[in-house]
């Protein structure tokens, strides 16, 4: 019998989910510090989309993980009732990100799940949010997605339109914007991208910036991101791509 020599990578093992944070984390604080900025000023937002409550639940349970991201609020919601129900009193500090599209009629059920929803992107959405907020008397944490690209099938709203978005988020609809989010276009260049989400957020006075995922964090942090959005490189490929 013939043994391979090369083991096949085992992706989706529990333990190697704890492993790759656990030496993330680290390589997110090097990576700060090596571009003179506070470790602590980068958050990591744990992309958990696809993988069940029992692949997420060691990142919680073993390395302490509390800041996830879902892109899909029917996906999160069962999900992370069982997790936060699991966590005890940790659950009362997890941090759950909503970093996918979001249609009107789901901005319920978002502004009770999510503590930050990103992607705020059109009137639409910010009436709906200012009008579940006002209801539920939960204000949950918001960024304005950006389509840094012009990207035609692609979420967020236009450079060019976002500083009266933004001021329109504020002015009629009284939400408080923190930050700002952008998914740059996938083979492109990213750090002209970056750049453009850190110079929108600074002159809208905005402090947070999502951006960088696991191929292109390093440069997020050297460019100005505050939250990063890391899934593969933690949980492992994903079956679908989502
Ligand atoms: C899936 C997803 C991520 C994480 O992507 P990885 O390449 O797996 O790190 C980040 N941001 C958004 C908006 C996503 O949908």
């Amino acid at each position: 019998m013939v043994t391979s020599l090369t083991a096949a990578p085992q992706h989706h093992s529990k333990q190697d989910a704890v492993a790759r944070l656990t030496a993330l984390r680290e390589s997110i604080a090097r990576r700060a510090r090596d571009c003179g900025r506070a470790p602590e000023s980068i958050k990591l937002v744990a992309v958990s989309k696809t993988f069940s409550a029992d692949e997420v639940w060691p990142t919680i349970a073993s390395a302490g993980q509390t800041r996830f991201g879902e892109n899909r609020v029917q996906e999160a919601i069962p999900k992370w009732r069982d997790l936060r129900a699991r966590a005890g009193d940790l659950g009362k500090t997890i941090e759950l990100h909503l970093i996918g599209p979001l249609q009107s009629n789901k901005a319920r059920e978002a502004v009770e799940t999510f503590d930050v929803i990103e992607t705020v992107d059109r009137e639409k959405i910010a009436a709906a949010l200012a009008r579940e907020i006002d209801r539920a008397g939960k204000r949950p944490r918001l960024f304005v997605e950006v389509n840094t690209g012009g990207e035609a099938q692609k979420a967020g709203v236009l450079p060019e339109d976002a500083d009266a978005f933004i001021a329109l988020c504020r002015q009629t609809h009284g939400l408080t914007i923190e930050g700002l989010m952008a998914i740059p276009p996938a083979n492109e260049m990213v750090s002209p991208h970056f750049a453009l989400l850190s110079l929108i957020a600074e002159r809208n006075g905005l402090t947070e910036r999502s951006m960088g995922m696991s191929a292109d964090w390093p440069l997020a942090v050297q460019l100005g991101a505050t939250y990063v959005r890391v899934g593969s490189a933690i949980f492992g490929e994903r079956d679908s791509p989502h």
